[in-house]
């Protein structure tokens, strides 16, 4: 455990953390581990990172994050109606709320994000399933420690809460 390290670049933050959106419900929540993450390497949106600069172990902060520090504003207006053959033997797997990544015309990977499926159609969107929307974050710091070498040229933590490799 590290001694009254606080949070900052390259430095290995845990945190426990309940999400709520403008209407005050819970949307996610750390379970029983806390989240563990790389602090400046873009590993949570900007708005709550740089809210936690600073803070130690033990300390709680509440963090209010408009869309533009989180998943962006809503910009296309309806969702793109597909029907379910074009996604294959994974078709049946798809939910609400879940990423996919479709392939441009020109060979570029754009990502989307489910928004309803019904009956035989999928509808997908490019607006996260946050978008749009303010959140508020409750956090309770519960470590910080210097990151490792190798975490450090990964970009991402390992260990407990981590990439397992
Ligand atoms: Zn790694």
């Amino acid at each position: 455990m590290s001694e009254s390290l606080s949070i900052g670049a390259d430095r290995v933050v845990s945190i426990h953390y309940t999400l709520t959106d403008d209407a005050g419900t819970v949307i996610d929540r750390s379970g029983d581990e806390p989240l563990g993450y790389l602090h400046g390497h873009g590993n949570l949106i900007p708005g709550l990172e740089n809210a936690l600069v600073g803070l130690s172990a033990g300390d709680e902060k509440t963090v209010s994050v408009p869309p533009s520090e989180a998943y962006g504003d809503v910009t296309e207006p309806e969702p793109q109606r597909v029907p379910k053959s074009e996604f294959g033997p994974d078709a049946d797997r798809l939910q609400a709320g879940m990423q996919i990544v479709a392939q441009g015309s020109d060979g570029s990977r754009i990502p989307l994000w489910i928004h309803k499926v019904e009956g035989g159609a999928v509808w997908v969107t490019h607006n996260h399933p946050l978008a749009g929307k303010t959140l508020t974050f409750a956090v309770k710091v519960a470590d910080v420690r210097e990151a490792a070498p190798e975490e450090l040229s990964h970009g991402h933590v390992h260990g407990p809460g981590g990439h397992q490799h």
